[in-house]
């Protein structure tokens, strides 16, 4: 079915990839309603119109499904069977198994390995005795992580002793974990994929993602690895999609060896941090994509028109209050994006910017010298 501009779209959560969402959505005519237990969301702030209530909330959801041609979700925490309900009405992307697979690591890792996809060596942790059946001493030194709800590197503790592992399970209250192998990395890379409902495929230029404490900081586009090697990520997350019968936009993440061995780290069945530089440098960005499959318009053009860094702007960057913008603002290729968040806490995504220039190194280095003055002031 093909959903033309002026029909209402629906997106389930209001953060920063949501109020994204929303604006591709408005700037192409479609008006959209946003559901968010938040009041104050990112993404409500902008809708036409907003629905606070729990995802799962069944007059809410009700609502929301008489009053959108299609919905979509802007994370992976949704719980599935609201997916499942809203379809009976409208459509749905992505569908409510994808969101299963990858909202839980267990599911996530299960699928990736049935299906062939190499991933770090790991152990799933059910109870305290898993420590010892499953001789976790050779994947030490390690990192516990909650099998659901983490982001951000949140719910993921670093391990190098069985000692550790038990106090690790303890603080994160004897949840169902996984204990993955850590891995010495070359580097982190990402590829963001759209795929319709007919199975046609555009695939995002790769990202090269370097992250302080579990969190995105920097992302360079094109990542600065051999052709071979990016155009084997991009193979193996236009895969990933076709395994899933996927209709959405996704997200795989990699972590490539020293041996350049690319194995995947997870898959986010939505847009991605890692692919914000496309509402700048590529001629249809991720969020248009996420517009496209779910309308079942025909998928933009992904070519970059220019090389780009992105850097993301945590909570931190406001400890002694609002930063000087001009830092930003006065560099006539770097581009600011906002998320209208009311609190700054830290650790929290409040907005990024994106320095284009023809070379990626010179953009880097004015990208960093930017943070570094934000950073300061
Ligand atoms: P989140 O869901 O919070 O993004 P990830 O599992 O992607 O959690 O981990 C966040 C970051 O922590 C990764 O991008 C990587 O930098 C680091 N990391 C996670 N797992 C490993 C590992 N097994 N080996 C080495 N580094 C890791
Ligand atoms: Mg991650």
């Amino acid at each position: 079915m093909v959903i033309m501009p002026g029909a209402m779209l629906g997106v389930l959560g209001g953060g920063q990839l949501g109020r994204m969402f929303v604006q591709a959505a408005q700037q192409m005519g479609y008006p959209v309603t946003v559901l968010d237990p938040d009041s104050g969301s990112p993404a409500g702030r902008i809708a036409d119109a907003f629905i606070c209530a729990n995802y799962d909330d069944p007059e809410a959801l009700e609502k929301l499904g008489s009053q959108c041609a299609a919905i979509t979700t802007e994370f992976e925490n949704i719980p599935a069977n609201s997916l499942r309900k809203l379809a009976k009405s409208c459509v749905v992307s992505p569908d409510a198994y994808s969101v299963s697979v990858a909202q839980n690591r267990i599911a996530e890792k299960q699928f990736l390995g049935i299906n062939g996809f190499a991933v770090a060596p790991f152990a799933v942790i059910q109870q305290a005795d898993d420590f010892a059946d499953q001789d976790a001493a050779e994947l030490l030194p390690g990192i516990l992580k909650v099998s659901q709800f983490g982001y951000d590197g949140k719910g993921q503790i670093k391990v190098s002793s069985g000692a550790e592992l038990l106090a690790a399970y303890e603080q994160l209250n004897h949840a169902v974990c996984v204990l993955e192998k850590f891995m010495p990395l070359k580097s982190e890379i990402s590829v963001v994929v759209a795929r319709g409902s007919a199975g046609e495929m555009q695939t995002f230029p790769v990202a090269e993602n370097q992250h302080v404490n579990g969190i995105l900081d920097v992302s360079i586009i094109p990542a600065r690895i051999s052709p071979q090697l990016a155009s084997q990520a991009q193979e193996i997350a236009g895969q990933v999609v076709k395994k899933l019968n996927y209709r959405g936009v996704l997200c795989v993440e990699f972590f490539v060896l020293h041996d350049d061995t690319l194995l995947i780290n997870e898959i986010a069945p939505r847009p991605h941090n890692s692919g914000h530089y496309s509402i700048n440098a590529c001629v249809t960005s991720q969020f248009e994509q996420q517009v496209r499959t779910l309308c079942g318009l025909p998928l933009g053009s992904t070519a970059q028109l220019s090389p780009a860094v992105m850097i993301n702007l945590l909570g931190d960057v406001w400890r002694n209050g609002d930063p000087d913008w001009n830092i930003v603002l006065q560099h006539p290729s770097a581009k600011l994006h906002l998320y209208g968040k009311a609190e700054a806490r830290t650790g929290r995504k409040m907005g990024h910017f994106t320095v284009l220039n023809s070379d990626i190194e010179t953009a880097l280095s004015a990208a960093l010298h930017i943070k570094q003055q934000l950073d300061q002031s």
